[in-house]
């Protein structure tokens, strides 16, 4: 199986430099819905990785994380394999799966049995594609951040994504 696991905030979601968890602040980016049909019909898994620290800093719940997460599946039809998040933040725990930790992808890697080197990454900051390089997942980097060494690629978007993806 090969997969493109995304990042959320700035890849699916607008990026706004803080917490997103209120359904009005949760703002789709243009043609994601579009683009992550287009990869499901390639045959590729979409799996979702985030980091979502707020958690447990007390900000937001699980349930109001899924309530944003279901916005997501009812405009792109369920097509969403998988939503992997880790909650802790360094201030209450560290985490072998906040990125840039690695241990959500292979969780993802070992229950949808992925072949990695076949797979991308797609995140909007370095963090999102360190671990994803250690692990030999192809990576692009989308939006305004420097390209740092772990980036194969870099686009504007997640949907100039598809001309890579294949
Ligand atoms: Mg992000």
């Amino acid at each position: 199986m090969k997969a493109v696991f995304l990042d959320r905030d700035g890849v699916i979601n607008k990026e706004r430099g803080e917490y997103t968890y209120r359904l009005d602040d949760f703002e789709l980016i243009g043609e994601v819905a579009t683009a992550i049909t287009m990869i499901k019909s390639r045959g590729f898994k979409v799996i979702v990785i985030t980091n979502q620290a707020g958690i447990s800093r007390g900000l937001y719940t699980v349930e109001q994380m899924k309530a944003c997460h279901a916005i997501l599946q009812e405009a792109c039809q369920g097509l969403v394999d998988d939503i992997y998040y880790a909650p802790l933040h360094p201030s209450v725990s560290e985490s072998l799966a906040r990125k840039p930790g690695t241990l959500m992808f292979e969780r993802a890697i070992v229950k949808y049995d992925i072949d990695t080197t076949s797979s991308w990454m797609v995140g909007d900051k370095m963090r999102d594609l360190i671990p994803a390089k250690a692990l030999g997942i192809k990576t692009i980097l989308v939006g305004d951040q420097p390209m740092g060494k772990e980036a194969d690629y870099h686009r504007k978007d997640l949907f100039s994504c598809l001309d890579l993806i294949d």
